[in-house]
């Protein structure tokens, strides 16, 4: 097992392989974002073996689910967030095959950083540059085996900026990850419209670089709106 920085406008294959871990990952516990019933908008993992959405069935309307996430679309967000500035993107490769990634950008504290996370006030608890941690995810069959900490260090050892902000759902093994490593969890706003597609509870937090090379959340109460 190895990590490796990688540019993905030289590495196209790697860029598939992301892709289907992206897929295979946020398609099972505990997103599972595997397919989505494009009438009721209902969510289904990636086990989900019926190709006809059983809610709408019940009110005897036959709907074919879609995937979540196609292939397309992750590639082409993907390569999106990559033009971003002082973009990194980290791959955990065993035995040649991609099995993780962790990748990010750089963003600045401001009401367009609250937009685009859907955290309406972010910046009003937030300071200055901070390397956005955007997406990490294991291949299920190599989760809990401390890949995710190896991609989460070595993407804190690339950054440049010393604060890391990211959103993750609240006691995640992300969350997990990151008290292990010597931070305190925190978290800022979740979003109604988020709770309907299963994804509101991807909370903000902010992670703070010491001297001493650790990293520290700073606790702040979850405001209510
Ligand atoms: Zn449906």
């Amino acid at each position: 097992m190895k990590t490796m920085r990688i540019n993905p406008f030289e590495q196209p294959q790697i860029v598939q392989a992301i892709a289907m871990v992206y897929q295979q990952s946020f398609g099972s516990e505990p997103w599972n974002e595997g397919y989505i019933c494009p009438v009721c908008e209902k969510v289904f993992a990636r086990t989900f073996s019926h190709k006809v959405c059983p809610a709408c069935a019940e009110r005897s309307e036959v709907v074919l689910v879609v995937e979540y996430w196609p292939i397309g679309k992750i590639i082409s967000d993907f390569y999106r967030e990559m033009k971003k500035t002082n973009p990194i993107c980290i791959v955990a490769q065993s035995d040649e095959k991609t099995i993780g990634f962790a990748w990010g950008y750089q963003v600045f504290a401001n009401p367009d950083l609250d937009e685009h996370l859907d955290a309406p006030d972010l910046h009003k608890s937030l300071h200055g540059d901070f390397f956005y941690l955007d997406e990490c995810a294991i291949a299920p069959a190599f989760q809990k085996k401390g890949i995710g900490k190896l991609l989460v260090g070595h993407i804190f050892r690339e950054q440049q900026q010393g604060q890391i902000l990211l959103r993750t759902k609240d006691n995640s093994q992300m969350c997990n990850l990151i008290k292990n490593m010597g931070g305190n969890s925190s978290a800022y706003l979740t979003r109604k419209s988020y709770n309907e597609i299963n994804r509101s509870i991807k909370l903000p937090a902010a992670l703070h670089k010491t001297k001493q090379g650790c990293f520290s959340f700073h606790q702040t109460k979850k405001p209510h709106h």
